[in-house]
């Protein structure tokens, strides 16, 4: 992304994108916005009624001095004061309340978007940075949506600010100096629009200062990204629990800190100090000094007004105290304006983010839940290119699933095993060919239909943080006892020694009391998670793996009877754990350059299985 592109961003595309960001906000938590509002009203009207109701006071105590009306004013001005105190309270905490409601959900447009984006969307680099971005922004400053969220009561605020210190300030050029006095100058029109002028000078001058400095600050952002980078990279890497032991048997935790001590974002030495200590801060004094000005003017005409005889002591404190309320309001106005405006690029950012198309085609046919299992996949000329990847992962792929049987998929690293079951499971659509469901192109049915035909256990699967019998069951109600049966199956044990709550046991450390599993056992937890789901297609991708020999060979010895009459596909290294199936295929550079079984597959000498299979046997006892 181009930085300065990111930067620049004017009034009208800013405040587009900023009242499309409160529309987002108000279908999600409309109570805030309803909340800010008359919060917002609360704090800006208040202060007038207080002024007004002092200047009646002064004046009273300048003029008549009637000791019941000043009683009455004093009372009034007391009590009003106080009623408006429990007013506004009360609707400030009734605001505070809904702005941590939805602070709660800051991050939910993210990550309800990236939850529903196609998987190879996901899977781009550009997505993945453009995500990266926004979060880092939103981390650096609160840029970016929530932040636009909190312009909402500084606008509401800052417009009835500005509204009645207009109504409360209009008479003050309205109001003639005696005849006679030697200031009558000041009723000329040219002379009230000239302090007029003056004033609204320099309040644009003072908040385009202050607009300036932001602009300064929000353009550091690809600079407070990286510091943030090499922060949560290096800064964290000590507390990262899979690095731990690496960090201590290669001692790196000194060529770490070197790197990390090498970026200067947030020191003495980095761009924003520089700016802060130059041009933002030259920017930001000027601003003060614009404002006080401003002060000083206000008082200076509303003093010679009231010297000259055109109003009394207790106009004077209502004229100063509006003035001062209406000249805060239209700096709020401007500060907040200048504020969305620099958060436009950000906004830009996120909605570019959140309006990312998911170009996989959604077919309309239902793909009948079938008691008989009875699904017929086929691959007919599949061949596939990664996003954004010149070569082919896979090849004029053509293979077709018996229903019930059981297909291994073997062949070296790199040669296509993972992606073929990814195409099967729909996460990519293949670049040529076509995989078909009961002789219909898969693209035809409705993608959560068609993915629901499959459990897979994936080779890099992750296990959320979340109690086992929830991660298995992948719901929050689920059936207790079908649970405990998976995890049977699965050779998972329920050792009460390990797991003190039984199924109601968090996983790994992330939460309170959650134990950490092996790689063995989460491989199992996740063999069971596949088997609650109960789909007609069972696949394991080096299921495995984490496994030993012993566990290994109980889940092969059950696998038949685990897959029931399931459609099995399983991949795997160990050429001896195919035995048991129908079918191997045999992956070499993309392409199915064997089929067979496994007795077929050895006998052929001049094949690639037979290789592998020499390469392995070595190990193991031979058949
Ligand atoms: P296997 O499972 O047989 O080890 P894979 O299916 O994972 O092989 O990979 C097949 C080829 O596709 C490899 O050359 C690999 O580098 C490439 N590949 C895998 N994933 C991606 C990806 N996300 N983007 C680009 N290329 C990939």
């Amino acid at each position: 992304m181009n930085e300065n592109a990111e930067n620049t961003c004017g009034y009208r595309e800013a405040w587009r994108l900023n009242l499309r960001t409160w529309k987002m906000w108000m279908r999600r938590c409309p109570g805030y916005f309803l909340s800010a509002a008359l919060s917002a009203a609360g704090q800006a009207l208040a202060p007038y009624a207080t002024i007004w109701l002092s200047a009646q006071v002064i004046g009273e105590l300048a003029g008549g001095r009637d000791p019941q009306r000043l009683a009455f004013w004093a009372a009034l001005t007391v009590s009003l004061t106080a009623a408006m105190s429990l007013v506004n309270g009360l609707l400030k905490r009734w605001a505070n309340y809904a702005e941590n409601e939805l602070s709660v959900q800051k991050l939910r447009p993210l990550t309800d978007k990236m939850a529903s984006l196609d998987y190879a969307q996901t899977d781009r680099q550009e997505v993945q940075d453009l995500y990266q971005q926004v979060r880092q922004n939103d981390n650096w400053n609160g840029w970016g949506a929530y932040l636009s969220v909190m312009f909402f009561s500084d606008f509401c605020k800052a417009v009835l600010q500005v509204l009645g210190g207009v109504g409360f300030t209009l008479t003050l050029f309205f109001t003639d100096v005696p005849a006679g006095s030697p200031l009558t100058a000041l009723n000329s029109p040219l002379c009230m629009l000239g302090v007029l002028a003056a004033m609204i000078a320099a309040v644009l001058a003072s908040n385009a200062c202050g607009s300036r400095a932001d602009l300064i600050l929000s353009r550091q952002a690809s600079a407070v990204r990286e510091g943030n980078r090499y922060f949560s990279f290096f800064g964290m890497m000590a507390f990262d629990a899979d690095r731990a032991a690496d960090l201590r048997m290669y001692r790196q935790q000194e060529s770490v800190c070197r790197h990390y001590m090498q970026n200067h974002s947030f020191t003495p030495r980095s761009p924003i100090a520089r700016l802060t200590r130059g041009k933002r801060g030259l920017l930001r004094g000027l601003s003060q000094s614009f404002s006080a000005l401003l002060t000083c003017a206000v008082y200076l005409f509303v003093c010679l007004k009231a010297w000259a005889g055109a109003f009394g002591a207790g106009a004077v404190t209502q004229y100063v105290g509006a003035a001062s309320q209406l000249f805060g309001g239209i700096s709020l106005v401007l500060e907040t304006f200048g504020q969305i405006r620099a958060n436009g690029a950000f906004l830009r950012l996120t909605f570019e983010f959140l309006d990312l198309p998911n170009p996989m085609y959604q077919g309309s046919l239902t793909t009948e839940k079938r008691s008989d299992r009875q699904y017929q996949v086929e691959f007919r000329d599949v061949s596939f290119r990664y996003p954004g990847s010149d070569a082919w992962a896979l090849r004029h792929v053509n293979v077709s699933f018996r229903v019930g049987s059981r297909l291994a998929v073997v062949g070296p690293n790199g040669s296509g095993k993972t992606t073929f079951i990814k195409l099967l499971c729909r996460l990519y659509d293949p670049t040529e060919g076509e995989i078909l469901l009961n002789g219909i192109d898969i693209r035809k049915y409705r993608y959560d239909d068609y993915i629901a035909l499959f459990s897979v256990v994936f080779q890099d699967f992750r296990l959320p943080s979340l109690p086992l019998g929830e991660n298995v069951a992948g719901t929050v109600q689920y059936d207790r006892e079908k649970a405990k049966r998976c995890l049977a199956d699965a050779g998972f044990e329920l050792r009460p020694d390990k797991l003190p709550q039984g199924l109601d046991t968090y996983l790994y450390k992330d939460m309170e009391e959650g134990v950490n599993l092996s790689g063995g056992e989460a491989q199992k937890a996740a063999i069971a998670r596949a088997l609650y789901k109960d789909a007609p297609f069972l696949i394991l991708d080096e299921p495995t793996a984490s496994l030993d020999p012993i566990a290994e060979a109980e889940i092969y010895e059950k696998f038949n009877a685990i897959a029931g009459d399931r459609t099995a596909v399983y991949i795997s290294h160990r050429l001896s754990s195919c035995k048991f199936c129908d079918a191997i295929a045999v992956f070499d550079h993309g392409a199915i350059v064997q089929t067979g079984t496994h007795a077929a597959l050895v006998a052929d000498e001049t094949g690639l299985y037979h290789t592998l299979w020499q390469a392995q046997a070595q190990y193991y006892t031979k058949p």
